[in-house]
């Protein structure tokens, strides 16, 4: 049985496995000396089955640690040692050991043990002790150190297990050649081609379908800075002018010519003290070599002076000053367009402005902001199960929650809302909301209905009045999704159950409402965290999972599910701060293991 294993550090790790007795320990005793040799920087980490010490009875460090010292560090300037009580049941986990390295100190990570994992290793066999082999049913095993008598398959490295160069050589040229696992997004960016029979579309391919029917709204206008928040910007915004304005000084201090003499190995030259300039005054006057100023932070530098030292670092006495620091021509200076050069392009087009941009263009002297006009979106609901909170709830029935998220999204990305309100399940109403709303709106949202089994309403007027696709997404929760036109909007038709409302809207109405806000540099943002609950899912699905994200102390992020996933649980929703997202090319995914989520920040 093998037990996944994913590695934590930019550095690779190989192990070496064999039966005891075959001289893991003897080897590893010859090849470290001799990998130090070439240069390789090494750390070991050995699996001792017994309960070890390191210390010794009557060290101070050994008393404290028996005394209760849950972790007990000691150190000199040679060395120090962590000693950690961590009593677990079964197998110490090894990424959490292999945390503990301090990567950029080593090149390579040999693990000495830990036989059972999905772990690189090198498999060290003695034909006489006639034990089995173990790269027979371990995938993992990279190379077989071993002797003459021993038989290997021929795609195995074969390696003699009593020559250490041979072995030394093989490390390195691992060690060489490991890259890092390339990042695979959950959701490809780009999607394999639809064939016609094709009853399901993969996410990616979904997105791509409905992205090339969303055009970037054409029209803008002219905004005031302070209503330009979650706007986008419609055409580049050029500096009219240098920022800063002037050369200024970037601490409180004194300005002056830089000049070898004026180092503080040069004690016999202090500098004339001219005057004081402060914020938003100017030195009438040009310094001489020699002269400085007193300077307060963003005032205008001097004409004649190019280099600041910070006041702390200064003597000031009889009129003159004595520098003590290490100087560095143009230090502590900032140069007049050293932010931001005149006509050079401060921000560009198709950025969504926020806080930062909004002060960005403010501190160009800008008042308005060219931005792409609002998207319109329409919302309603249907079924004849769904009532109108506020008012009682009709037997059978429930609340209408899904109009509420969608518009409180909607408005999040900085879109006009349109309430339609609940549309009954009749051919005629839901006709004539349809008519209008594609008139009003540049995005027409529906939700429920689309699935297999409800009344036909949306298909059939949407036929008529429209063009409509009817699309099963390998995902869940979501699987139904409908897309089309009606006039010249866009028309989605999302499914009806609460949670699928949400995941369908981020995942396919939130990129295109950005595009066609005429955002051009968005792409979804994915955090790798290590799962602490098991995943269900399928290869060829993907899984959104409700989470919860932390940060652990093991300076990683780890995600659990809110628990229950009904996709009718609003609560799932309440209760996370992320979708974990499980790719189609994964199956379920066991606790440990590294997924990617989702963060809500941006959005809910
Ligand atoms: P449907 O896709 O219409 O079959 O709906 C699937 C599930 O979502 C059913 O349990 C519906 O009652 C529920 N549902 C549909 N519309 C809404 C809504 N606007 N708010 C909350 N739940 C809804
Ligand atoms: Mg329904």
């Amino acid at each position: 049985m093998s037990i996944p294993f994913t590695n934590p550090l930019s550095i690779p790790v190989l192990g070496f496995c064999a039966y005891s007795g075959t001289g893991k320990t003897t080897l590893l005793k010859q090849l470290i000396p001799e990998l130090n040799r070439r240069g390789v920087r090494l750390a070991v980490i050995k699996h001792a089955h017994h309960n070890f010490d390191v210390d010794i009875p009557g060290k101070d460090s050994y008393e404290m640690r028996k005394a209760g010292a849950k972790q007990m560090l000691v150190a000199s300037h040679i060395r120090w040692a962590l000693m950690t009580e961590d009593a677990v049941e079964g197998d110490p986990e090894l990424p959490h050991l292999l945390a503990q390295i301090e990567a950029d100190k080593v090149d390579i990570v040999l693990v000495e043990g830990f036989k059972k994992l999905e772990l690189p290793k090198i498999e060290l066999h003695r034909a006489a002790h006639g034990k089995p082999l173990i790269h027979t049913h371990d995938d993992n095993i990279v190379a077989i150190a071993c002797c003459d008598e021993t038989d290997t398959p021929a795609e195995l490295t074969r390696l003699d297990l009593n020559n250490v160069g041979q072995i030394a050589d093989f490390v390195i040229e691992y060690q060489t050649n490991w890259q890092a696992p390339e990042l695979e997004l959950p959701i490809p960016t780009t999607a394999t081609a639809v064939t016609d029979e094709q009853k399901f579309l993969s996410v990616a391919q979904g997105l791509e379908q409905l992205m090339t029917m969303v055009k970037p709204l054409a029209d803008s206008e002219q905004v005031t800075i302070d209503d330009a928040a979650n706007r986008v910007l419609a055409t580049d915004a050029i500096s009219p002018v240098n920022v800063p304005q002037q050369t200024n000084s970037a601490m409180d201090g004194y300005a002056f010519a830089y000049s070898q003499d004026n180092s503080p190995s040069n004690p016999v030259s202090p500098l004339k003290l001219m005057g004081e300039v402060l914020a938003g005054h100017e030195y009438p006057d040009t310094l001489a070599a020699g002269e400085a100023v007193r300077i307060m932070t963003g005032a205008t530098v001097p004409n004649g002076a190019d280099t600041v030292e910070a006041r702390e670092l200064v003597i000031e006495q009889d009129g003159h000053v004595q520098l003590q620091g290490k100087v560095e021509a143009g230090q502590h200076v900032r140069l007049a367009g050293e932010d931001i050069a005149k006509d050079a392009l401060a921000l560009a087009k198709g950025h969504r402005l926020q806080a930062a941009e909004q002060g960005l263009l403010a501190s160009l002297g800008l008042a308005k902001a060219d931005v792409v006009k609002q998207p319109v979106i329409a919302v309603f609901s249907t079924g004849d199960e769904v009532s109108q909170p506020g008012e009682p709830l009709k037997a059978n029935c429930i609340y209408d929650s899904n109009r509420y998220t969608i518009k409180s999204m909607a408005q999040k990305l900085g879109c006009k809302v349109i309430d339609l309100g609940i549309i009954e399940d009749s051919e005629d109403a839901l006709t004539s909301a349809l008519q209008q709303a594609s008139f009003d709106a540049d995005i027409v949202i529906s939700s429920g209905g689309v699935s297999v089994g409800n009344a036909d309403y949306i298909k059939t007027v949407l036929a008529k009045i429209g063009a409509i696709n009817f699309w099963r997404i390998n995902m869940r929760p979501g699987r139904p999704l409908a897309f089309g036109t009606v006039n010249d909007s866009l028309f989605f038709g999302l499914p009806g159950n609460p949670v699928a409302v949400m995941v369908s809207f981020l995942q396919f109405v939130q990129p295109a409402i950005r595009k066609l806000a005429g955002e051009t540099d968005y792409t979804p943002q994915y955090l790798p965290a290590i799962t602490d609950s098991m995943l269900r899912s399928r290869t060829g699905r993907t899984e959104f999972v409700r989470g919860q994200y932390h940060l652990s102390n093991d300076g990683r992020l780890h995600v659990a599910t809110t628990g229950a996933q009904g996709s009718g649980m609003l609560n799932s929703m309440v209760k996370a701060n992320c979708l974990i997202v499980i790719g189609e090319a994964e199956d379920s995914v066991m606790p440990g293991q590294q997924v990617y989520i989702q963060p809500f920040a941006e959005l809910l």
